[in-house]
């Protein structure tokens, strides 16, 4: 899959960082495809630029009720997400994925 293209950068090491602008940056570029258990939220990672998306399973909170506490997430609600590119990071550690970025996103449930 090596093509003429030299990359402009070669890819960042694996780090676990996050930044300030990450989450604005990703949800500036992210599109939310709904699906069965919730949505799918694709976009680019802020840090490698790499495509990534990751599911939000948020049918699971809707549809549990714990007894005695708060069952659904409060609209805003922050949700921890991290990088799940598919490119090779150098130095990523086995069974991790992306390239260690993560930054929490809010939720804003449209009305229903
Ligand atoms: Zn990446
Ligand atoms: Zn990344």
């Amino acid at each position: 899959m090596s093509g003429p293209d030299k990359p402009q950068e070669p890819p960042s090491l694996y780090e676990e960082v996050t930044a300030i602008g990450y989450a604005e940056a990703f949800a500036n570029a992210c599109t939310a495809v709904p699906n069965r258990r919730g949505v799918v939220l694709m976009g680019t990672c802020p840090r490698c630029g790499h495509a990534m998306e990751y599911p939000l399973v948020t049918q699971v909170f809707q549809n549990t009720t714990l007894p005695g506490s708060h069952a659904l997430p409060a609209p805003g609600e922050e949700h921890p997400l991290l990088c799940t590119c598919l490119e090779a990071h150098p130095e990523r550690p086995p069974g991790e994925e992306g390239c260690g970025a993560y930054w929490n996103i809010q939720l804003t449930r449209s009305s229903s």
